[in-house]
């Protein structure tokens, strides 16, 4: 009888326009995409191989002409269709992040004996030609060796199908199905071809699953980062989830070079992704080179996530190549003279961590935790560390602070060298928390803005600045106003100028009051709302401060252009103050801000000889350590009381 070959005619074309779309859409990376395409292409191979077999074996006696291509057609197609179920058991492993359970020892041995049988039964055929025979008079025949290769194929199949079985509570229902279609079409076709010999369906409906699973499993938009192309944030978090969920044992490389941003904006963005997609390679092969299974994932702007299968890995050992070659690929770029600075953090998982959100944080903040001149660090060394501990609880920290009202504001008196008294202070924020003491507001503020969290913070401490401005007269204690931090998002807000008000009625607090510092960001994001808020707020009777001028890229036209009545130089510039040029820059900083008449705050004053240089540079006020910490209200008013009233 003759076969009918369309249904497998029409396999070939299929396959490779999944392995075509398959490069086209960037799935190359990774080990489940390339063992994905690898089966692609030896699907290609073996439906090529099985028509080429039927075509010339379709009129006996076979022309001598054809004999040796239709035999070389058989070996093929079983070499290529028995590897073709091998590699998609490995896919399984692959895409379910369950890679590490074949590298124990009885895995390998499952994973590779059925193989070595097959191989062996296929390698001896020719000499004892009892799987199958392809001869002149009789075309191709099977032989009783045949169910060898059903049976290996078959090992395959239930291993692979319980596996997935066993990944069922980690994967989604969607992808778990398009996965488990493979088995489930291929078997129902090969249950047909038995009962209607005359149609090959087998090799199309394994075409057809695998369109499936490309559809549904392998999707660059979930998993790629879009513009470097990459493996994403998401997919290193979604790879972190199943390895936590399986308990498996791996070593995170995370590797952030902490001046990404700027060397970005030097390059550009498309010799920027070119670079890291270089670097990301060299990382690669030189996982590679020792016999590592890596997966690489990117975070914008510049960090590099390396999940190593292998838990006890010598990362240390590894990490000065690693680094010669971010800098052999620097020296490459040089023309640029861009160079990207890399830190490195090693992270055993589980070891001593609790879940991947310490991962993630680790991952992100390592670098502020250790020494500034190194460029490896352990996580161990820092996992344990208070300051790790608090980054890492700042979600149920502030959650905690903000339900149990646990903020408190102090002030910081601010002298005016005019009126040789404290005229004004500044409200600063403090977290006091049950677990881990006194917090910073430099950790907690910005992480406050980072979970949108300072809303209500900043609302807290409008309100309380008011409260106290209300209850204890200002000018009494001879303050003229209080100075209020507002966080990006509070600029951000429709709703400012009408809490504002609401606050002034509230209390019986004039604008005169409150002085609104803003910092450089800030204005970064200035926006219909942002300008807007500004305007109805001076209007109102607002005035408005430029706080740590000297860190960002402050330029004074920009500053000339804002309306701010106060301009505040940052403690950095003062720390800079015992050197010539850095008492230079503070003179000429202050003479350009006396052009523009900007009244100036210098922050960050600690030293009775740094007080004199600034008072004689023409200074209007001065707040730091060298008057007072920040104080809480109570004791902040005794300080007026002794200082400015006992005078
Ligand atoms: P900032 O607004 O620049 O505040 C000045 C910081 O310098 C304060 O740190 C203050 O304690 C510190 N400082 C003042 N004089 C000296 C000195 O002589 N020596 C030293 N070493 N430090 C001095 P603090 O209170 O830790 O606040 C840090 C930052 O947190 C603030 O910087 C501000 O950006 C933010 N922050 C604090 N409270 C609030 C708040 O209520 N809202 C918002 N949005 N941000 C706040
Ligand atoms: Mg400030
Ligand atoms: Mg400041």
């Amino acid at each position: 009888m003759e076969s009918i070959l369309y249904f497998d005619y029409m396999a070939v074309p299929l396959y490779l326009i999944l392995l075509y779309s398959s490069i086209a859409r960037g799935m190359t990376k990774g080990r489940s995409s390339r063992i994905f395409n690898w089966i692609l292409l030896t699907s290609v191979i073996a439906t090529f191989s099985d028509l080429g077999l039927e075509l010339l074996v379709r009129t006996t006696p076979v022309p001598d002409t054809k004999l040796a291509l239709a035999k070389f057609f058989a070996y093929s197609y079983f070499l290529f269709h028995n590897g073709t179920g091998f590699l998609y058991f490995l896919f399984i492993y692959s895409i379910t992040n369950t890679w590490y359970a074949l590298r124990k020892k009885i895995h390998f041995v499952i994973v590779c004996v059925p193989f070595a049988v097959f191989l062996g039964t296929l390698v001896s055929n020719p000499f004892t030609q009892k799987c199958f025979t392809v001869t002149a008079e009789s075309g191709y025949t099977r032989g009783p060796l045949m169910t060898v290769f059903y049976a290996t194929a078959s090992v395959y199949a239930l291993f692979g199908l319980a596996h997935l079985i066993f990944c069922i509570r980690f994967l989604d229902v969607k992808k778990w199905l398009a996965l488990v279609s493979m088995y489930v079409l291929t078997y129902a076709a090969v249950l047909f071809q038995f009962f209607n010999g005359a149609y090959l369906v087998e090799l199309a409906a394994s075409a057809l699953s695998l369109l499936f699973i490309e559809l549904v499993v392998l999707r660059p938009d979930e998993v790629l980062d879009s513009v470097v192309g990459l493996q994403s944030w998401k997919a290193y978090l979604d790879t972190l989830h199943k390895i936590m969920i399986t308990k498996q044992n791996v070593q995170v490389l995370a590797i952030k070079f902490i001046n990404a941003r700027e060397v970005k904006t030097y390059l550009g963005e498309d010799r920027y992704r070119k670079y890291i997609r270089l670097i990301a390679d060299k990382a690669l092969d030189l996982a590679a080179a020792e016999h590592l299974h890596a997966e690489l994932f990117f975070e914008h702007p510049g960090s590099i996530y390396l999940i190593i299968d292998e838990h006890d890995f010598d990362s240390q050992k590894a990490i000065p190549t690693l680094i010669g070659t971010v800098e052999k690929y620097t020296y490459d770029l040089k023309g640029t003279g861009a160079k990207l600075n890399p830190k490195v953090c090693a992270i055993k998982y589980p070891d001593g961590l609790d879940n991947i959100r310490e991962i993630k944080h680790l991952g992100h903040h390592f670098p502020e935790l250790m020494p500034r001149d190194q460029i490896f660090i352990d996580a161990s060394n820092i996992s344990k560390t208070k300051e790790f501990q608090i980054i890492n609880n700042m979600n149920d920290i502030l959650t905690r602070a903000i339900r149990d009202e646990k903020f408190e504001v102090y002030y910081q008196p601010i002298y005016s060298i005019w009126d040789h008294k404290f005229i004004s202070a500044e409200a600063l924020l403090r977290l006091d928390d049950e677990r881990y003491g006194q917090i910073s507001p430099a950790d907690f503020i910005p992480e406050a803005e980072r979970r949108g969290l300072i809303l209500p913070i900043g609302d807290f401490v409008l309100d309380a600045v008011h409260r106290f401005a209300s209850e204890n007269e200002l000018e009494k204690l001879g303050l003229s106003y209080i100075e209020i931090n507002l966080s990006v998002a509070q600029c951000l807000e429709r709703e400012l100028p009408s809490k504002m008000e609401a606050l002034r009625n509230k209390y019986s607090v004039g604008p005169d009051k409150v002085n609104l510092e803003i910092t450089e960001t800030s204005y970064d994001n200035i926006g219909d709302i942002m300008d807007e808020n500004l305007k109805i707020l001076s209007e109102q009777g607002y005035s408005f401060s430029l706080d740590d001028y000297g860190v960002g890229y402050s330029n004074i036209q920009r500053v000339s252009k804002l309306p701010l009545k106060i301009v505040k130089i940052d403690k950095s510039l003062v720390d800079n103050m015992n050197t010539v040029s850095g008492k230079s820059i503070m003179n000429n900083t202050v003479r350009m801000m006396k052009d523009i008449n900007k009244e100036l705050v210098i922050e960050g004053v600690e030293t009775k000889e740094d007080f004199d240089a600034l008072r004689q540079m023409g200074c209007d006020f001065i707040q730091g350590f060298y008057f007072s910490k920040p104080l809480p209200a109570k004791d902040f008013i005794s300080f007026l009381k002794e200082n400015n009233l006992g005078a």
